[in-house]
């Protein structure tokens, strides 16, 4: 755990300079617009370690697979998401000495990533070897308003010499990723151009063959005047630099404006991108940077408007719940349904792919409440659009007739996973896309995308259950033998209680659809059939034995869900006995002394319990989150989320806020010693939820909204939004009584602590 990140509710702030936490500031300074986004590195020199990232949506390569020993059924690639073109890139000579944060002498700095705006602003002084000291600082965002364009201005002041200045200017597309697995350059140079007002260089990356093409210019100004100082040009292979060469006086500040615009091939015609990319330069030439930067941030005030989460009397918790939500938005905007979330979203290259259960299990809940329904529906489109390539997928795996299993980790569909015990066993993530229909479906109250298009992705996923669970005739009950549940510290077990939850809900859900489909609109019904060849006298009947049949592991005992069939012949021991220096026992243990230990890497039977809280009885929560909590060591980012909402359920205060604690300020305080790789993305809509759904009660209860808001000792008050079934609300939760506005022209019915009322147009309170 590592504190150095001030406290404030707006900012993300390093006072003075952390360079042995480099790649973990470079990962929370990270910016992004949900086309493009970088990680904070630094557009001056920097000698020191660092990890250079710039990413493109959608643009990824396909890693040629590396394993020790094969099985069949392997993919043949991992999809990198891409290190892609650095264009802020401003080499600094002073006196001929260079401005390297690694050599200089600091004497002040100071890192803040405006969390209003996007923007990320440095200020430091430094000293050289030769006295001479030069202040510096700059601000850095990626255009919200106009998102192929990023900006940077930079000014550098001359504190206690007269001498000369070099800025070397460039934009450069030798780049490699740190997790080549061959090491390998992912980019084919095309060209480069360059001219004394701009340069664009082009690039193709290998075996995809996207297309890319990123222009930059600059304005450069001494002590606010727009000089007309000519560049040298320097071009080499991938490369193009302006050189700007001046005298530096004593007290005067000489700026740079750096514009690039990056415009791909995964959104334009191949042909027009250079062009693109130069119209776009020169039109953003001819503006402003005020004018530049005034659109961008009220562009991100509207984001702000709809998804802000106000904690009133705890300034940690609000700088944590408010950077969350501000990495989520710089990742994904839901505008198109090629795109997904990354679990490091623009933030590192680790993780590779795009798209994990995460997206439906966590994600598809936060864009459900905060954005409009368009953006769930995209991602629920992302899945539909891939449903032949999960047919194919289970294909490769021996299962027929339509049976669908979705990849693990994929880009476009395809499986990029390798390791089988995950590849081919962690398959409980086809229960969670199915989940996320029915849960765009409660949220929304339309049954359009269900019927039109999920029930085709339900029947696919429906059909793979009903092949991959057998009779057990010991047990005389449906089993899954062979599997992985979200708890990866277990491979290989048998009836691991969440997967034959889910899937059994599946095959429920799915029938109960097909019978309201009928219902409601015969025609559609019989297309659905026809398309998707199902046998509803053969198959459903068949899904239905099995689904009065499952077989869901027990415990008489602890009078709990067994976590899988063998897992009370496991020493248990809870995991407050790791000593402090093991942990995290990912990077400390060996990996057969952890598949045999009963810690928990993440919840599991409890991230069941989530899913299907209407199904069970505040007591039964409770005894299965004791036995199950302290065995759990929240190595996985995803975990801290659900224990703090099912916490608050069971009253259980202090829990709730430590793992709300936890998962907020995950990234903040790198909890899980891993944020170097980059911040965790897709469970930061997790923290959301911890909010919404925990702090603030939010629950789909019996298909209708509940509200039972409790605030935290420390907390003076709460105040977020909701969509609801076309409603917006906004909520504000004190003490002692609560305020909900409904700002929508109906009435709704609705639950507050447990009582039904019906919650009028305008303000509503109620106290507690
Ligand atoms: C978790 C998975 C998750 C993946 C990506 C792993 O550590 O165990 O559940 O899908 O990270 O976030």
């Amino acid at each position: 755990m590592k504190k150095y990140i001030t406290v404030h509710p707006w900012k993300i702030i390093e006072d003075g300079f952390h360079p042995q936490y480099k790649r973990i500031s470079e990962s929370l300074f990270s910016i992004g617009n949900g086309k493009m986004g970088m990680r904070g590195n630094f557009p001056e020199t920097y000698s020191g370690d660092s990890l250079q990232g710039n990413y493109l949506a959608g643009i990824y390569y396909p890693d040629k697979t590396k394993v020790g020993w094969w099985k069949i059924g392997y993919p043949e690639y991992f999809a990198k998401v891409l290190n892609a073109v650095k264009w802020i890139g401003l080499d600094i000579k002073i006196n001929g000495q260079i401005l390297d944060l690694n050599k200089n002498e600091i004497l002040d700095y100071h890192a803040v990533l405006d969390m209003k705006k996007s923007i990320l602003s440095r200020n430091f002084k430094v000293k050289f070897k030769n006295d001479n000291i030069v202040s510096v600082n700059m601000e850095l965002f990626y255009s919200m308003a106009q998102d192929d364009l990023g900006v940077l201005k930079y000014n550098i002041k001359s504190e206690n010499f007269d001498g000369k200045i070099e800025i070397d200017s460039y934009t450069d597309f030798n780049v490699f990723n740190e997790d080549s697995n061959y090491g390998e350059k992912f980019w084919r140079g095309i060209s480069t151009k360059v001219n004394k007002e701009y340069g664009i260089v082009k690039a193709e990356t290998k075996k995809t063959d996207f297309l890319v093409s990123c222009a930059s210019a600059n304005k450069v100004f001494c002590q606010g005047d727009l000089l007309d100082v000519e560049p040298e040009i320097k071009k080499s292979s991938q490369r193009f630099s302006h050189i700007y060469k001046m005298d530096f006086l004593n007290g005067s500040e000489i700026s740079i404006e750096k514009y690039g615009v990056t415009v791909s091939s995964f959104f334009y015609d191949k042909s027009q991108l250079d062009q693109m990319a130069i119209d776009l330069l020169e039109k953003s030439l001819s503006e402003s940077f005020t004018k530049i930067k005034k659109r961008h941030t009220v562009a991100w005030r509207k984001i702000w408007d709809k998804s802000d989460i106000e904690i009133l009397g705890d300034d940690s918790a609000q700088q944590a719940i408010r950077y969350n939500i501000l990495q989520l938005n710089q990742t994904y905007t839901g505008r198109d349904s090629r795109l997904n979330i990354g679990p490091k979203g623009f933030t590192g290259e680790k993780y590779g792919g795009s798209t994990y259960w995460d997206t439906e299990a966590y994600c598809m809940p936060f864009y459900l409440y905060t954005s409009d329904p368009e953006v769930a529906e995209n991602l629920l489109e992302y899945r539909y659009n891939h449903l032949q390539k999960a047919i194919d997928n289970a294909g490769k795996l021996g299962f027929t007739s339509g049976a669908a299993l979705y990849p693990m980790v994929t880009i476009n569909g395809e499986e990029c996973h390798n390791e089988w015990e995950i590849t081919f066993e962690e398959i409980h993530r086809n229960g969670a896309i199915a989940y996320a229909i029915y849960n765009y479906t409660r949220f929304t109250g339309d049954t359009d995308y269900l019927f039109s298009k999920g029930l085709e992705v339900l029947i696919g996923i429906s059909r793979f259950w009903s092949q991959r669970f057998n009779f057990s005739g010991k047990r005389q009950r449906y089993v899954i033998l062979g599997v992985t549940g979200p708890n990866e510290y277990e491979n290989n077990v048998n009836n691991n209680w969440y997967t034959n939850y889910l899937a059994r809900w599946c095959l429920r859900y799915t029938i109960k659809s097909l019978e309201d489909l009928k219902q409601s609109d015969k025609k559609q019904y019989k297309k659905i059939l026809k398309k998707t060849g199902l046998d509803i006298k053969k198959e459903i009947s068949y899904w239905k034995e099995i689904e009065r049949n499952v077989y869901l592991p027990y415990d008489k005992v602890h009078d709990v869900f067994k976590q899988q069939s063998g897992f009370l012949d496991k020493e248990i021991q809870p995991a407050g006995f790791i000593p402090e220096e093991e942990r995290p026992i990912s990077q400390n243990w060996s990996w057969d002394r952890i598949l045999r230990s009963c810690f928990i890497k993440q919840a599991d039977v409890l991230q069941g319990i989530y899913f299907f809280q209407d199904d069970f009885s505040k007591e039964e929560i409770k005894r299965n989150f004791d036995f199950y909590e302290p065995l759990t060591v929240h190595e996985s980012s995803l975990s801290p989320c659900i224990h703090s909402i099912l916490a608050n359920k069971i009253n259980n205060e202090d829990k709730a806020y430590e793992m709300f604690l936890r998962t907020s300020r995950l990234d903040l305080e790198d909890i899980n010693n891993d944020t170097e790789d980059g911040c965790h993305i897709t469970s930061m809509a997790g923290t959301a939820l911890s909010v919404i759904e925990g702090f603030g009660g939010v629950e789909i209860k019996n298909d209708r909204l509940s509200l039972n808001p409790k605030l935290p000792a420390k907390w003076k008050g709460l105040n977020f939004k909701i969509n609801f079934r076309g409603t917006k609300l906004n909520i504000k939760v004190k003490k002692k009584k609560t305020k909900v506005i409904n700002n929508s022209k109906n009435t709704l019915k609705i639950l507050f602590n447990n009582k039904e009322i019906i919650l009028k147009k305008g303000e509503n309170i109620f106290s507690h």
